[in-house]
């Protein structure tokens, strides 16, 4: 037996219930871990409410942790016990004391990455590595304009594209996201709450418009993003902490500029395994360069995660968050 947080229905933080969960053995081409860092993810929130249903309830939620392998099933040879590892993919169930988890999707944790750095990273920074990399590549030079600036993937994506030569614009609530914001790499902080944040990129760009918007707000900022964008601009929308965009009349793409739109998944980017290996390979690069400092700024017991929850949506953590089991 083993703890874990379960839902057992869909609904608000109080759904999260802390159970106690039978593991077994590891089967063909599986690992059971001993987790010892769980990462807080958006994605938990709306596996929890519903808005992405889980197949199968009751289910155990989140996508990413550190571990240590415990057992190895048939046939796995690239880990052994004792090995750390971490990991940020589908099946979910990383909000555990212990789990299965497919030898495939996880990898060898480097020497000088700490296992609660490693959860606070993975999903997030992966993210950030295939949206500046792949979907749209940042190129020394560009104007970017990067949405909830102090959030968890929001430091990364400023570090980094500021690492990549771009001048970062990014949107926050709170002059204290401001502030935290500027000293990762975002050289104009917006306070939307105060500002029109189109006029303001339309002002900081001499009325061009910036080539990639990076929206992970979705409802409330979506049309007025893409009146941020320069002719034939990318819209790359991965994200819906305000809820989900409504259907969109694909005329309005003609007469903004001709614009690009995508709604890219980190599943899809890594779904190949040298993809995955690639993208954590590059993100372990810039963390261990220092080119990008992961930022845990709230950590919780794993018992508390409806509190983590509560926080997360209540707009109320700033980088990125940490349930210890
Ligand atoms: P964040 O730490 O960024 O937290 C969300 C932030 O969004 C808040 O702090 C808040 O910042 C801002 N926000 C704006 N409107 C709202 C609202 N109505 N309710 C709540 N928050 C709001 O979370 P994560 O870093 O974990 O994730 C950021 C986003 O990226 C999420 O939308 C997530 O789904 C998405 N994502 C997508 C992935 C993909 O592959 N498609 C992978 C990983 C994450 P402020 O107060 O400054 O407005």
């Amino acid at each position: 037996m083993t703890k874990a947080i379960r839902i057992h229905e869909t609904g608000g933080p109080d759904v999260l219930s802390w159970d106690d969960v039978e593991v077994g053995d590891p089967g063909p081409g599986e690992l059971r871990l001993k987790q010892t860092a769980v990462g807080l993810n958006y994605i938990d929130t709306y596996h929890r409410s519903g808005l992405y249903p889980l197949r199968g309830l009751p289910a155990v939620i989140g996508m990413e942790g550190a571990a240590v392998v415990d057992a190895v099933g048939e046939g796995v040879t690239a880990f052994k016990p004792g090995d750390r590892v971490c990991y940020a993919s589908l099946p979910p169930g990383a909000y555990a004391e212990e789990r299965i988890m497919p030898a495939d999707r996880v990898v060898a944790t480097p020497d000088g990455i700490e296992d609660v750095q490693a959860a606070g990273m993975m999903l997030q920074g992966m993210t950030v590595q295939y949206l500046l990399r792949r979907t749209y590549r940042v190129r020394e030079g560009d104007t970017v304009l990067i949405h909830a600036a102090a959030g968890g993937v929001g430091l990364i994506l400023c570090q980094w594209a500021k690492h990549l030569g771009a001048t970062v614009i990014g949107t926050v609530s709170t002059e204290e996201k401001a502030e935290l914001a500027k000293a990762h790499g975002c050289t104009h902080p917006i306070l939307y709450t105060r500002e029109n944040f189109t006029e303001r990129v339309r002002e900081l760009t001499d009325g061009a418009g910036v080539p990639v918007v990076y929206d992970s707000i979705g409802k409330d900022t979506f049309e007025a993003s893409l009146d941020c964008l320069a002719p034939l601009g990318l819209m790359v929308l991965f994200g819906s902490a305000s809820g989900p965009v409504p259907p969109v009349d694909l005329g309005v793409l003609a007469a903004k500029g001709s614009l690009y739109i995508t709604r890219p998944t980190l599943m899809t980017y890594t779904a190949k395994h040298e993809d995955l290996i690639a993208s954590a390979g590059e993100l372990f690069d810039v963390v261990q360069s220092g080119a990008v400092k992961i930022e845990v700024n709230q950590t919780y017991p794993l018992a508390e995660a409806a509190q983590a929850h509560r926080d997360l949506e209540g707009r109320k953590t700033t980088g990125s968050t940490v349930l210890l089991p």
